[in-house]
């Protein structure tokens, strides 16, 4: 048994403003059903329209179990979250952090933290390291990295350091600030195993991205 349906494409008339020049008389019959204005099918409209739902089923639940999968995955390498839920706790952690942070202090203080960054930057008397420090009261500070025995000191990202410095707040975020003229700096290398020092011949480039702006800094603090 047949099924015979009047093609949709030309509701019928064999002739489309876009088909094919095939004919004598000039027009363009229908692609679609090739210029006869119906189509034949072995199936019944009711039992095509079925394995087009049917196979759009099937579509869907591939496309769940693979978003599904990656989402396994995800939670298998954090330990039980997904990398978007795992980002939304950082960002309520960071944000209770800073919400907790001192304000940066106006004057000669004693700095006591951890180094989240160091980055060589250029200035017009040359390049000049720089450190980014997280004090143990929360707040910030940019500035160059202090001299020890009279050199500038090897530090790196996850080492402690203790250092006396004249401190100014941003006038952006009171929680951010830039020291000048460090001095008595104390440094306790991290233990991590590949603590990448300033005086590293062979530095990884990722750690030393060199922010210049002081929003990048911020990015940075995490
Ligand atoms: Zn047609």
């Amino acid at each position: 048994m047949a099924f015979t349906e009047t093609c949709t494409k030309c509701d019928g008339t064999g002739l489309l403003r876009w088909g094919v020049i095939d004919r004598p008389d000039h027009k363009k019959s229908c692609w679609d059903c090739e210029g006869v204005g119906h189509k034949t099918f072995k199936t019944s409209p009711e039992d095509r329209a079925l394995a087009r739902a049917r196979a759009q089923k099937k579509r869907d639940e591939a496309l769940l179990a693979r978003q599904e999968k990656r989402l396994a995955k995800q939670r298998e390498i954090t330990g039980g979250l997904t990398f978007a839920e795992k980002q939304v706790e950082r960002e309520a952690q960071w944000a209770e952090e800073k919400a907790k942070a001192k304000d940066v202090p106006t004057g000669k203080i004693t700095v006591s933290g951890t180094i989240l960054k160091v980055d060589l930057k250029d200035t017009p008397f040359g390049s000049v390291w720089k450190m980014t420090v997280k004090d143990n009261n929360g707040f910030v500070v940019w500035g160059s990295i202090p001299s020890i025995d009279g050199r500038v000191a090897n530090c790196a990202k996850g080492d402690t350091i203790t250092f006396s410095a004249t401190v100014t707040p941003s006038d952006k975020d009171p929680k951010f600030g830039f020291f000048k003229r460090p001095t008595k700096a104390v440094l306790t290398e991290s233990t991590r195993e590949n603590r990448i020092g300033i005086l590293d011949p062979d530095p990884e480039p990722e750690e030393f991205i060199a922010p210049h702006k002081e929003w990048n800094l911020m990015e940075d603090r995490r």
